[in-house]
């Protein structure tokens, strides 16, 4: 058994004072190693969390004798001579990262985390482990693990006590509801927000009944939506073994239309993450190395098909209409088709990048989302499946076969695995699919339309009526007063006279004052544009491209006129009548 003791003294400080005590085996060889994660599951890149860490001290837990220690890496300790003893380290943590994977602590909340703070023992990982937390008189804990006594957390290894983030506040609200004679547990932290309980437990009893029913399962026997509210913007979820973070804001806004759609979005998505990667998890990270990226080409499985039925579970479960649906579809085919990322990388190589720029901006055109693209992919899928089958197989039955065989026996599966799967359930061969949407670069709007067809539904492509976007093709931003060049398509008018970065001064000698779109809409065939370039003037000749259109918006919409099979696969499909 690992024991963590995790206290405070000064939450203005932001420091959580955290002990580890290792009983280290006689026999042990070597010195004992601790390791602290270089980053977290659920995100899939670097994040070094040591910068975190301060003041490391060791001794003998029996003697109170000080034990010389080494770092070996950024994030690994050695003490020699630990063989037989039982060994107490104490470090400082610092709980200042506001977001969905972070930690934080203030005079009203302990957020943690333990993914992000905690040292294991180097081969004692399977290990139990116990947390106490030594909180101020009146403050309620809210985890997904058991309570062995008050405060104290115990988890059967460390995977399970990383997985379990914890919130402990004074003010927390809890709720229940049940879903499949399961209990599922509703925290909201949050003094600004006001929370609509009747409506949000209905509504999620309907998207975890409707998600129960399609698994046929649960892999775990409780389930702790930890929702974190904030007085200011912020959208962030993380799944966990059972339990996910959700940080939103503004909290005064949370039932409002904008916020509960997307705290009914982020909560249908992270809880189908319970199946799709905690239990049917992909080879590469059976189990977690914590110390190095576990590198795997199948995101678009575990983020692409979660997107995807994240939004389309809540129409089916009738918590949205279709129409509340297509809204959020074409929110992720307008970012798929922000860029031209999508010509230059698959989605399986995607996968493999997410641990070199995942999650930035990254250089331009040079990558697509394994969220997006990938649930655009997942709906493909799932349309060509119900179409083969007359929609008595779908993306569900692939779900449920990934489940049995891999969810429910801990095996981790490979992208060989899933092919093979979609192909049994498809009854042909998919490796079409495959070669051309998932490990090539082949656009997605015919076949996506054809697909959208059988369900009486189509994707319409409009003409992008901005002028500088649609035509020439750059898109600008105001900042300070100044009008800079954001992104150029490539092959566009733009592309050819400017750069991103320049900032446009004056059209045809016209100062540029929110006004560029009419500067750029006099039907004259070019136009003299005076630019800021690395802070020289400079002047350019923009001219339009007979024919040639950019910034193309695709978007699902209802066919005017269905017949009576699309009618009938439309109603199979979302649950609704077209
Ligand atoms: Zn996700």
């Amino acid at each position: 058994m690992t024991y963590y003791h995790v206290s405070f003294e000064n939450p203005l400080t932001f420091y959580l004072q955290i002990q580890l005590m290792v009983e280290v085996p006689t026999e042990a060889d070597g010195p004992l190693t601790l390791q602290l994660p270089a980053w977290r599951p659920g995100r899939y890149e670097l994040q070094n969390f040591a910068q975190k860490i301060q003041r490391v001290e060791c001794s003998d837990a029996d003697t109170d004798e000080p034990l010389p220690y080494r770092k070996t890496t950024k994030d690994r300790w050695e003490i020699p001579g630990a063989a037989g003893r039982s060994i107490r380290v104490r470090y400082n943590f610092y709980a200042h990262q506001m977001d969905a994977g972070g930690s934080w602590l203030d005079a009203t909340q302990l957020y943690l985390n333990p993914v992000q703070a905690l040292l294991y023992a180097e081969g004692q990982q399977n290990e139990p482990c116990q947390l106490a937390l030594v909180l101020p008189p009146g403050w309620r804990l809210a985890c997904g693990l058991p309570q062995v006594a008050p405060n104290v957390l115990q988890a059967s290894n460390f995977d399970q006590l990383a997985d379990s983030p914890l919130i402990a506040s004074p003010t927390i609200e809890h709720q229940q509801y049940e879903a499949g004679g399961l209990p599922f547990h509703v925290w909201a932290q949050g003094e600004d927000a006001v929370v609509d309980w009747p409506r949000l437990l209905t509504d999620f009893k309907a998207f975890s009944e409707e998600q129960l029913a399609l698994f046929g399962g649960f892999p775990v026997a409780d389930y702790h939506f930890l929702n974190l509210f904030l007085p200011y913007k912020h959208y962030h979820g993380v799944e966990h073994h059972n339990s996910t973070v959700i940080v939103l804001g503004p909290a005064e806004l949370l039932m409002g239309e904008g916020l509960y759609k997307e705290l009914l979005g982020v909560s249908c998505h992270e809880l189908f993450h319970t199946w799709n990667i905690k239990a049917i998890r992909p080879a590469e990270m059976q189990p977690y190395d914590y110390a190095r990226e576990n590198y795997f080409r199948t995101c678009y499985i575990a983020e692409g098909v979660t997107t995807y039925y994240g939004e389309y579970l809540l129409a089916r479960s009738h918590v949205r209409t279709p129409a509340q649906y297509f809204e959020e579809l074409n929110l992720v085919l307008r970012k798929h088709y922000d860029d031209a990322g999508g010509h230059n990388l698959s989605l399986a190589d995607a996968s493999m990048d997410l641990w070199l720029d995942g999650y930035k901006p990254g250089v331009p055109d040079r990558k697509v989302s394994v969220y997006h693209k990938g649930a655009l992919a997942a709906l493909l899928l799932d349309l060509t499946i119900r179409q083969l089958h007359g929609h008595a197989r779908s993306l569900d039955d692939v779900m449920r076969r990934l489940y049995d065989d891999f969810g429910k026996t801990g095996i981790g599966y490979t992208e060989e695995d899933y092919a093979r799967v979609v192909t049994e359930v498809a009854g042909r061969k998919m490796q079409v699919y495959f070669d051309k949407f998932i490990n090539g670069t082949a656009p997605l709007q015919e076949p996506l339309d054809r697909a959208l067809h059988t369900v009486g539904c189509q994707l319409v492509a409009s003409e992008n009526v901005s002028a500088s976007e649609g035509t020439f093709g750059f898109r600008t931003v105001v900042k300070n007063e100044r009008t800079e060049v954001t992104y150029i398509w490539p092959d566009s008018p733009a592309a050819t006279v400017f750069t991103v970065d320049d900032e446009l001064v004056a059209v045809n000698g016209r100062r540029v004052d929110m006004n560029l779109q009419s500067l750029l809409s006099t039907g004259s065939p070019y136009y003299e544009v005076a630019v800021f370039r690395q802070n020289r003037l400079l002047l350019v000749e923009l001219a339009a491209q007979a024919g040639a259109a950019f910034g193309t918006r695709y978007t699902v919409k209802k066919l005017t006129e269905a017949d009576e099979t699309q009618r009938a696969g439309f109603q199979k499909w979302l649950g609704w009548e077209l």
